[in-house]
């Protein structure tokens, strides 16, 4: 049983119902009370775009569970349509205002949890407050959305922002029949992604007929001649629209807690310990408000996922049940889907190592089938893995492909989350059969290319320094295929033909090998290796040349 008799919770949404039903199993005497300005408690946010795109069709089923389930079933009040304004610190108590009379009251608690969420971002630029523009969060910006769409019949979307509910939105609204147009102000959709992954992506967006504007972002919002909408980017395009979706991320809703004088971190979310509680002992947050410690780097980063918030929350009712769990940080194990592609990525991208001073770390690309080649419907999955130099622990992976791409990923999450190296990747036991994976699954694959890197048995040559290197380039696929394109500058002599002609290449100068996806030029390189030659592999050949110099 909890020290803590009476425990509110601010926020019934995901970290909040989550808390308070976890703190309900755990504990049957406590009071618990859930506050909640919105009118729904336990709404799947995350399914909020494809009840826009018609998806899930019925509203209803966004509705996890309702203040009478929560009354009913966890003998927890949750009282929708009450905000909390203040909270009082030396009193322990919080100050609620009932939205619908105005009246405000005051109630005690002994713990406090506070999961109010995030706001997404809205920049004070001109026009920002025009008809036709919306951010989503709730249900009810998706009526918002869903009404416009029915009266206004819209026909083009810009989407501000390429982030995963900006590319969701583009899939979703495009169901709807809408044209679109993102609007990215970095260089890259996805920004978890580091940039030759996102660039697959893109492309994908571009066949499926969405206008992306990267490195330009929206400057300002006029209202059109048609009844519709300008906006005005940052390099002076002016694209027009009926339909205006900002999705430029979220910031932490940290009112309350600044209020209060609870600390907030250089991140800029609620600063927690690992059981959750705030600078203040009696307080804990969880969910889009707090900021949490990045479990490959160690950095404090603001991350906005569902499942985290889940897991926040239910560490906070064991803390407050007396139970000794720990939230051990966040590997930013995420994905998302849209026309048919699945993204996803787990523990750090390059671009972060870099930016945490990591400079020790190799990386392999790979883009092996989802399933064995030989049964049909085998799609690519662009594979990016990251692990350290220095005893092969993995760091992060990053993948783009159809199906069974996220499954790549959680699996080499869990292995991040175990401290596993490339060498256990290779000797993981994954399920097979011809139409699930292959005998050697792509993510022991990864684990054998990276562990050939460590073994000293294939040595990678650097992307980033194709440009003017003075290696010869030998593109090692047959003919035809070195016919239909290269890399500029590039050689062909076919893996095939390779015995019999290796010595018309040259022993004093470096030679990079390439080909389509990494295997006939790893084969090569084994070869021209026992043979003396000087030579290096561009790792995941051609295809990943594309991300690289698209
Ligand atoms: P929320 O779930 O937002 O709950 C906060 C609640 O607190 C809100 O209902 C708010 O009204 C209430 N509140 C705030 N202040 C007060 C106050 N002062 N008094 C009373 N109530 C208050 N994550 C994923 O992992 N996968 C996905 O696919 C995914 N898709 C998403 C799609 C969309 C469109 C959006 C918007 C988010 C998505 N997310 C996804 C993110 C995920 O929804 C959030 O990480 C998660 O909801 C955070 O939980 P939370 O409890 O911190 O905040």
């Amino acid at each position: 049983m909890s020290l803590y008799r009476r425990v509110l919770i601010v926020g019934g949404v995901a970290g909040g119902a989550t808390c308070a039903a976890r703190l309900r199993r755990l504990d049957e005497e406590a009071e618990i009370v859930v506050f909640e300005r919105g009118p729904h408690v336990s709404v799947a946010t995350c399914g909020l775009p494809y009840w826009i795109g018609d998806v899930i069709q019925e509203e209803a089923r966004l509705l996890q569970a309702t203040p009478e389930v929560f009354a009913r079933n966890f003998n927890v009040p949750a009282r929708t349509g009450h905000e909390v304004t203040a909270i009082d610190r030396a009193s322990r108590e919080i100050e609620v205002r009932e939205l619908a009379s105005g009246r405000v009251y005051r109630e005690p608690y002994d713990a406090l949890v506070l999961s109010p969420g995030a706001r997404p971002i809205r920049p004070a630029c001109p026009g920002i407050d025009l008809p036709g523009i919306f951010t989503l969060r709730s249900i009810e910006d998706s009526r918002r959305i869903r009404e416009w769409i029915a009266t206004r019949q819209p026909r083009r979307a810009v989407i501000v922002g390429a982030g995963y509910i900006g590319l969701e939105m583009a899939e979703n609204l495009t169901q709807r029949g809408l044209t679109i147009t993102v609007v990215e102000a970095l260089p890259q959709v996805l920004p978890l992604l580091d940039a030759e992954m996102a660039e697959p992506v893109s492309r994908h967006l571009e066949t499926h007929r969405v206008d992306l504007r990267l490195g330009d972002g929206a400057a300002s919002f006029e209202a059109g001649a048609d009844g519709g909408l300008v906006v005005r980017t940052a390099s002076g395009a002016r694209l027009e629209a009926d339909l205006v979706l900002l999705a430029m991320g979220v910031k932490p809703e940290v009112k309350l807690a600044v209020e209060a004088g609870l600390d907030i971190g250089e991140a800029g979310g609620v600063r927690v310990d690992d059981t959750m509680r705030t600078s203040d002992e009696h307080i804990w947050a969880v969910g889009d408000a707090v900021e949490v410690r990045d479990a490959v780097t160690g950095r404090w980063r603001l991350v906005p996922l569902a499942g985290l918030a889940h897991r926040q929350a239910r560490v906070a009712a064991d803390a407050i049940a007396g139970r000794p769990s720990r939230f051990r940080g966040a590997q930013l194990t995420s994905v998302c889907g849209f026309f048919g592609m699945t993204v996803a990525a787990t523990g750090a991208s390059e671009k972060v190592l870099r930016s945490a001073g990591t400079t020790d770390y190799d990386t392999v690309y790979l883009h092996p089938g989802d399933h064995a080649g030989y049964y049909p419907n085998a799609r690519p999955i662009h594979l990016k893995l990251i692990f350290a130099k220095a005893d092969g622990r993995i760091l992060g992976a990053q993948a783009v492909g159809e199906q069974g791409t996220e499954k790549r990923i959680d699996v080499l999450s869990v292995a991040i989350q175990k401290g596993a190296t490339v060498f256990d990747l290779e000797e993981v036991e994954l399920c097979y059969a011809p139409q699930y994976g292959a005998a050697k699954d792509p993510v022991n694959m990864a684990g054998m290319i990276a562990a050939n890197v460590l073994r000293g048995d294939l040595e990678p040559a650097p992307w980033s320094e194709l440009p003017g290197t003075a290696a010869l380039i030998v593109d090692v696929r047959d003919p035809h295929e070195f016919a239909a394109d290269h890399i500029e500058g590039a050689i062909n002599l076919p893996l095939g033909e390779l015995r019999r002609r290796f010595e018309e290449l040259p022993r004093a100068s470096e030679i990079w090998l390439y080909c389509g996806v990494g295997q006939r030029s790893y084969y090569a390189l084994r070869f021209l290796r026992q043979r003396g030659f000087n030579v290096r592999s561009l790792p995941g050949g051609y295809q990943t040349y594309w991300g690289f110099y698209p």
